[in-house]
């Protein structure tokens, strides 16, 4: 690994390392903790990664540099009770969730259970049926070109799994505002979320494979095409949740890739893959 002058960390890491999918290959890392190291780190093309809950990298991993937000952007550790803060984008999703529902502050019961950090959740637009982050969303600092700008929510245009970042865009920071409610409520109101993911595998995916088409769910598609267990090598479409293809131990992007393609080619309706893919 190798320190430049302006504090980003570099160092060529396997991607497998840094997804929850545990497939991909090599891509120089930067890992920048402040603005100045961010900007240094963005000053030619490259990828943003977050917590790599929703991506599949190629085998060949990417040319791009890929830069990872560092603990100068978690502020998990500050959040105290306030309804409107101003957040990292390296803040997980899950010790925020925990925190606002320990503070008694509403609005992100929805996400609780999402493996993100908060920049991810904001590109991808996530949530459940219960809700999404866009819900508590205000305004977004971004690093464009070099320069820090702040956009209102309503100009990333937030849709079902996707936002629309400017091109090039990092995403710094973002401002949520949550309700005042009870330490209670709030866990009462997780409840249905937490129950809901009950079901879901524990084993290593990335998620959800597919977006739900309109009116329908991808899991329920993949299932009734009797599709559950199907393997391409280590890659399976997990026998609890057909959305769902879990990495066995050994499987590589191409097993992974395989697999998607041969569940498209089955299900009668079009299926349109909700992960970001990388060096394809
Ligand atoms: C077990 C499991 C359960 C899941 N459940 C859900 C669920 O219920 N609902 C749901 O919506 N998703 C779910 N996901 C998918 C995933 O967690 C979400 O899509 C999440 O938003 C991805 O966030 P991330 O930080 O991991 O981003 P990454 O996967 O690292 O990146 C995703 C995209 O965000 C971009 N990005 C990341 N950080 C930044 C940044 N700072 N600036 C600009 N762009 C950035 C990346 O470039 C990429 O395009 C689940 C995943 C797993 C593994």
């Amino acid at each position: 690994m190798t320190t430049r002058p302006s504090g980003a960390c570099v160092a060529v890491r396997p991607l497998a390392q840094l997804t929850t999918l545990r497939v991909g290959g090599p891509a120089e890392v930067w890992e920048v903790d402040d603005v100045t190291a961010a900007r240094d780190a963005t000053s030619e093309p490259f990828l943003a990664l977050g917590a790599g809950s929703n991506l599949l990298v190629s085998d060949a991993g990417v040319d791009q540099r890929v830069v990872k937000l560092g603990r100068g952007f978690d502020d998990v550790r500050t959040f105290g009770s306030d309804t409107d803060v101003w957040l990292g984008a390296a803040t997980p999703l899950p010790g925020l969730v925990r925190r606002a529902r320990d503070a008694g502050l509403s609005g992100l019961e929805a996400v609780l259970g999402i493996p993100a950090v908060l920049g991810g959740a904001i590109a991808m637009n996530a949530g459940t049926r219960h809700g999404e982050i866009s819900d508590v969303l205000q305004e977004v600092e971004l690093l464009v070109d070099g320069s820090v700008e702040r956009l209102p929510a309503s100009a990333l245009d937030l849709q079902y799994r996707r936002a629309h970042l400017p091109s090039g865009a990092l995403l710094l920071r973002a401002r949520l505002t949550l309700t005042p409610s009870t330490p209670e409520r709030v866990a009462a109101a997780m409840a249905p979320v937490d129950a809901a993911r009950a079901g879901q595998p524990k084993a290593t995916s990335a998620g959800c494979a597919f977006k739900n088409p309109e009116g329908d769910s991808a899991g329920r598609l993949i299932d009734a095409a009797g599709l559950k267990g199907l393997r391409v090598g280590d890659a399976m479409v997990s026998h609890e949740h057909a959305n769902f293809i879990v990495n066995l131990g050994q499987a590589t992007a191409a097993d992974v890739d395989a697999l998607l393609a041969e569940v498209q080619r089955r299900v009668s309706v079009p299926l349109e893959v909700e992960w970001r893919r990388w060096g394809y």
